[in-house]
């Protein structure tokens, strides 16, 4: 990613009352480390560039799927064409379903593919962070309790543009999954849709882009609290255009846990996108932050009998 697509000021958020969470917190979130996601990440990274449509993606995309077999979780491959600048392109969407004893759906979203066109480009940010997360949090998911809502890790192909973001270039596997839940009726099952993208700058800054579902922003804040580390989050003033639009775009609830702001000094952003992306740049501490708040934030996402989501953590 991304593209900041806009500007303006977003006063959150009356999320109306809450009601008491039913059961205690099922997962313990310091079973999540920053050793076993950065781990993750540095075997995703050494699989080299995976621009959608080549070997290289290929070959990643079957790791992907190995790699959540080996950790117990049951993945899907959904391959799909769609329309790029450059004609039809080929896509491949790797997602895995945990089911649980709640009714609804929980996504867990990253993007997998790396952005074309940049000699030298592994992504180890941008998009290894998001992904070595989830995987982290397969087993740990895997293993905990099931007095939860399902929930799909979903790893996304084809985020990065090739010319500028547009209807036919980016968010291919973000669109391509919403299109489906909505086409198949379980869209209406999302509770909620949590991004993760460039989530591992050793200098941590996760600023939510405005354009995020209230509760679930605040969700996002309440879990950080808890957690210890809200120093680390903030409300952006911007938006931005990321695989969560899609969802947002189609009625579902979705926020992006994203921090845009990746360079050698504040406001540069000159490792985005460049050669520069790599492993040295990130933090297992990092990574340990951002996990531990999505395992707060599931531990909260309880929801009454209307439907509503009831953020406690
Ligand atoms: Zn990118």
């Amino acid at each position: 990613m991304n593209r900041i697509f806009l500007s303006g000021l977003l006063i959150c958020a009356s999320c109306g009352p809450r009601q008491a969470p039913t059961a205690s917190p099922p997962y313990d979130p310091s079973v999540l480390t920053g050793e076993s996601a950065y781990r993750e990440v540095k075997q995703f990274v050494a699989l080299g560039p995976k621009v959608p449509g080549t070997e290289g993606a290929r070959r990643a995309a079957t790791a992907l799927i190995n790699r959540l077999t080996s950790l117990g979780v049951t993945a899907e491959r959904d391959e799909f064409r769609d329309a790029t600048p450059e004609g039809t392109g080929v896509f491949i969407n790797v997602t895995a379903t945990l089911p649980g004893a709640k009714p609804g759906l929980i996504i867990l979203a990253a993007h997998w593919d790396t952005k074309s066109g940049i000699e030298g480009f592994v992504g180890a940010n941008d998009s290894g962070s998001g992904v070595g997360v989830l995987l982290a949090l397969a087993p740990i998911l895997k293993a905990g309790t099931k007095e939860r809502p399902s929930v799909m890790l979903a790893f996304l192909d084809g985020e990065e543009c090739q010319v500028n973001y547009g209807p036919n270039d980016g968010l291919h596997g973000s669109r391509h999954l919403a299109a489906g839940l909505v086409a198949s009726g379980k869209a209406r099952t999302v509770r909620a849709m949590i991004l993760l993208d460039m989530i591992g700058d050793r200098d941590l800054n996760v600023a939510i882009p405005w354009n995020g579902t209230p509760e679930l922003i605040s969700a996002v804040f309440k879990a950080a609290e808890a957690n210890g580390t809200r120093e680390k989050f903030s409300l952006s003033r911007q938006g931005v255009l990321d695989d969560h639009q899609p969802f947002l775009d189609a009625g579902m609830p979705a926020v992006d846990l994203i921090d845009f702001d990746y360079g050698s000094a504040p406001g540069l952003n000159d490792y985005w996108h460049t050669p520069a992306d790599t492993l040295d740049k990130l933090s297992p501490a990092s990574l340990e932050t951002v996990g531990r708040v999505v395992l707060r934030m599931l531990n909260g996402l309880y929801y009454s009998a209307s439907g509503s989501l009831s953020p406690a953590n």
